[in-house]
């Protein structure tokens, strides 16, 4: 049973400098074509399931044209929604507006996440994103007079000299918007990005693995609940959409360069647009047996500050979860906690994942 989907709009308005995803400039043809695809691909792979979370992501979604976004919002009429349906749409608060997010509340969409990444002007520039926080909060003041009521915004940090009260400043700001949930990301340094062909160096460890800290620290006494690494939500807003990719659960993946698991298979789509149009989609495909799902399950599922629940284990793989990998020589070194329902990392370890997953499989 699938009960997601993801779809990818892999077009944008301006391309920031460490931006590692799957984009290409905005152009109306381009994308008109592109719609006509996406469509054809879902129409051919959907299979009528019962969906709970569509999440819309890019590139940026909200580049596209009143008309183009129509379109759009169109084609996701093709799914059939769960009653409780969670429809997450990505935005960039330099071209969302009143008529785009009108259009996206008539149409369904009930979460919006908005990379704001940070609120200081000059790391603004650097990462060449182009709006500022008091258009984040006008576009954020739309929104709740729209009636948008559950909002993430995307928080980028370990920034070259960024200092801990340069993210003090940002996550003063970040906290008194009207917003429930907050994720947020290390700055990654890819070689083929313009950060990386400019040779920029990441921070220190040491420092990003400060500014981690700090972070939870902070959120955690705003009343944010850190229920996953790097994802942060007040009241139980989790993303339920994300949730899936944790639980290691299927979901459908459409569009350029999107990714899917579907029945044990997971595949990757081309990140070529002549290739997608002309139906030339999947460029990855992998059949996992049950070793590989199990090793997916570890590596997504300790990603949760809960862990993984020792019952749905059983259920999923008729194993206990104790008896996996290096499961049980990590709890002997302190590194993993076995609480009634499930085991997890402990959270001062949080930081080193990586690696204890590393040691784990
Ligand atoms: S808006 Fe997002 S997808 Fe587009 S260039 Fe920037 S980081 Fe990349």
């Amino acid at each position: 049973m699938i009960t997601s989907v993801y779809i990818h709009i892999p077009f944008c308005d301006n391309i920031c400098t460490y931006c590692d995803f799957n984009k290409r400039f905005y152009n109306e043809e381009i994308v008109t074509k592109y719609l006509n695809a996406l469509e054809e691909e879902i129409k051919e792979i959907y299979q009528n399931d019962l969906i709970k979370t569509i999440y819309i992501g890019g590139g940026t979604p909200s580049s596209l044209s009143v008309n183009n976004l129509k379109k759009l919002m169109k084609i996701v009429k093709i799914f059939k929604l769960d009653k409780n349906y969670e429809f997450s749409f990505e935005c960039n608060p330099e071209n969302i507006n009143y008529e785009k997010l009108l259009l996206l509340k008539e149409n369904g969409v009930n979460r919006i996440s908005m990379g704001v990444e940070s609120t200081n002007k000059k790391f603004l520039k650097y990462l060449n994103r182009h709006h500022d926080i008091k258009i984040v909060k006008e576009k954020i003041k739309l929104m709740n007079e729209i009636g948008f009521n559950n909002i993430n915004v995307d928080l980028i940090y370990a920034l070259p000299n960024e200092t801990i009260n340069d993210l003090k400043k940002d996550l003063d700001i970040i906290t008194n918007l009207s917003i429930n949930h907050i994720s947020t990301y290390s700055l990654e340094i890819h070689h083929h990005t313009i950060l990386g062909i400019n040779k920029v160096k990441p921070i220190n460890e040491d420092l990003d693995c400060d500014m981690y800290n700090y972070i939870c620290n902070y959120l955690k006494e705003k009343g944010f609940n850190h229920y996953e690494i790097s994802n942060f939500c007040k009241d139980n807003t989790y993303s339920n959409h994300n949730l899936v990719y944790w639980h290691n659960d299927n979901y459908y993946g459409f569009g350029m360069g999107a990714s899917g698991y579907i029945k044990n298979i997971r595949y990757t789509n081309t990140r070529s647009y002549r290739n997608y149009i002309n139906k030339k989609r999947i460029i990855y495909k992998e059949t996992l047996i049950k070793k590989d799902r199990i090793i997916y399950e570890l590596i997504l599922g300790f990603r949760l500050i809960n862990g993984i629940n020792k019952d749905n284990f059983k259920k999923k793989y008729q194993k206990e979860l104790i008896q996996e990998k290096n499961i049980q020589k990590l709890i002997k070194k302190g590194y993993l906690e076995e609480t009634k329902n499930n085991i997890k990392i402990k959270e001062k370890y949080l930081y080193i994942e990586n690696s204890i997953l590393e040691e784990m499989i």
